[in-house]
């Protein structure tokens, strides 16, 4: 992880602010006021543990931004800083491959640092794909993306889009222009939608044909949003910029309704969605998993050490059973989906464990919480998954009657057997 942000900047005022801002991103500011400074910093420490420099454009030993290209020279993304605003001095560094410039202006702008820094991490781990035929407008989107980590893909038309696209599952925004040989941008589009949701996949239509309605028949076919050539640096970011952050806003959204607050454990919801369009079949079995005497762990050591104790059970289910679909499912049970596993082969992995979580303790206020688990397990299925569990909760209240701490087993065929 690249956890230092290298600030240069000759007013003490300033480094101050912008330090507060990249601790605000969870970064550490290395600060210094000249470009000979920087330097020395930057031949003293690994180049690649810098996620991003902020330069301001006027130092006293390099007036006229001489800064920038220094510190572009060892591969590190340029956040400028300036005092001026004049059009001129923006022309001449956003000319430079630099991330972004922020005008030393008000509060609000500053604040826009922060979330430069933020994205600039984040974008580092999302593909976008350009797909255009003209190799001089694909570069101009690519090295704009790149100066903002995104990792990028090219295609010079929509079957190359296409193809590209179900190759790398870490896309998750398609630029594309309309008129291209072989498949037209709208073309890909239609034929990308059957696979790809606008939920999980942005698509920003592009073109530079002037008023001609494309902009509607991309909207209207399936695309996020639209973007008229020439376009300038600023309006290109805010359009890719607000489209990805929708997508992970959703993202976030989606993992929050499928997972549980306490644990971070799949919740019942996402269970059984996962599940939906499944039939069980004879290789199949389900364990219903509850934690014994759990009602007496709450009135002893208050829910704060209940709470310890659900935490550690999810995580320790989480370690063996990270091959198979877990969930808690109510307060303290769990269950665990064994999808073609041999029944014998699902109670040995439960068994181990059922040990090894009654062998271990939860602290709280350095007091240890020692607790077991009864487990339900079944391989019978009625042609639904309701009817498996059913069984596995049969199974599981007969553990608990025989005295807690073990698993027992429903086979389909056998009878009950007790282990
Ligand atoms: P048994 O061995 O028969 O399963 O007994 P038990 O005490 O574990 O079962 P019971 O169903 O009587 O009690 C379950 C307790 O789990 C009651 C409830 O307050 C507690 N519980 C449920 N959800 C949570 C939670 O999120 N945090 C904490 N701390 N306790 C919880
Ligand atoms: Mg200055
Ligand atoms: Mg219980």
């Amino acid at each position: 992880m690249k956890s230092k942000v290298l600030v240069v900047d000759d007013s003490s005022t300033s480094v101050r602010v912008v330090s507060h801002l990249i601790k605000k991103a969870d970064k550490t500011p290395i600060s210094v006021f000249s470009l000979t400074q920087a330097l020395d910093v930057l031949n003293d420490q690994a180049s690649d543990e810098f996620l991003c420099a902020v330069v301001d454009y006027t130092l006293p030993d390099a007036p006229r931004g001489e800064a920038i290209e220094a510190v572009l020279k060892y591969n590190i993304p340029v956040i400028v800083i300036t005092g001026r605003l004049d059009n001129n001095t923006r022309e001449q560094i956003l000319n430079k491959p630099v991330v972004d410039y922020i005008p030393k202006q008000n509060a609000q702008v500053y604040e826009y640092l922060t979330r430069l820094i933020v994205r600039l991490e984040r974008n580092s781990k999302i593909g976008i794909l350009v797909v255009d035929d003209s190799l001089l407008s694909r570069n101009a989107a690519v090295n704009l993306l790149k100066r903002h980590n995104f990792i990028t893909y090219e295609a010079k038309d929509g079957i190359e889009g296409l193809e590209i696209l179900n190759k790398n599952p870490g896309i998750k925004m398609v630029l594309t222009d309309e008129n291209m040989p072989n498949m037209s941008g709208l073309e890909m589009l239609v034929a990308l939608r059957k696979n790809f949701k606008k939920d999980d996949l942005a698509v920003i239509g592009m073109s530079s044909e002037g008023p001609s309605f494309l902009s509607a028949r991309f909207i209207k076919s399936g695309a996020n949003d639209y973007l008229n050539r020439p376009y300038c640096h600023e309006e290109f970011f805010c359009c890719v910029t607000q489209n990805i952050e929708n997508i992970e806003n959703i993202e976030a959204i989606r993992r929050a309704a499928n997972s549980d607050y306490l644990t971070g454990l799949p919740n019942r919801r996402y269970f059984f969605h996962r599940l939906e369009n499944t039939t069980p079949s004879a290789q199949d079995c389900v364990a219903l998993i509850d934690l014994d005497f759990f009602k007496k762990v709450n009135d002893t050591f208050g829910h704060e050490g209940g709470d310890q104790v659900l935490k550690d059970v999810a995580r320790l289910l989480a370690s063996h059973f990270s091959q198979h679909l877990i969930a808690r499912f109510g307060g303290e049970e769990f269950c665990v989906y064994f999808q073609d596993t041999p029944v014998e082969q699902a109670k040995a992995s439960l068994e181990e464990f059922r040990i090894a979580f009654s062998e271990r303790a939860s602290w709280i206020n350095q007091q240890p919480i020692k607790c077991t688990t009864s487990i339900g397990l079944s391989n019978k299925f009625e042609g639904e998954i309701d009817g498996m569990i059913s069984f596995a909760d049969l199974a599981l209240y007969q553990a608990k009657q025989l005295g807690r701490n073990q698993i027992v087993v429903d086979e389909l065929q056998a009878n009950t057997q007790i282990i």
